[in-house]
C-alpha cells in the first residue's frame, strides 16, 4: 500500500521511478539498457548515456512509472 518512489539524479536531471505505475512494457531497458537495468542494483545508471538520450527515453514510457526534472533552467525538453 506505499506509495514508494525512487530518485536517481546526477548534476543535470532528477529522474523519479514509481514502482507502482509500471507496467512492464521493457520500452526502457530494451531501448536505453546501458541505463535501464534489469537486474543491478540501483537499477538506472545515469552515467551509462547522455542526459538527453535520458530524457528522450523517459519520455517513451507509457505509463508515466517514468519522469524527470532538469535542474536547469532552461529545460529543453
Ligand atoms: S518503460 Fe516505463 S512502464 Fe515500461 S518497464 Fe520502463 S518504467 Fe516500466
Amino acid at each position: 500500500m506505499e506509495n514508494n518512489k525512487n530518485k536517481y539524479e546526477n548534476s543535470e536531471i532528477t529522474i523519479t521511478f514509481s514502482p507502482r505505475k509500471c507496467i512492464h512494457s521493457a520500452n526502457c531497458v530494451k531501448e536505453l539498457s546501458e541505463v535501464f537495468r534489469t537486474s543491478v542494483i540501483p537499477w538506472i545508471n545515469l552515467e551509462g548515456s547522455t542526459t538527453e538520450k535520458i530524457k528522450s527515453q523517459i519520455k517513451r514510457c507509457p505509463s508515466g512509472a517514468l519522469s524527470y526534472c532538469s535542474k536547469s533552467r532552461n529545460k529543453s525538453a
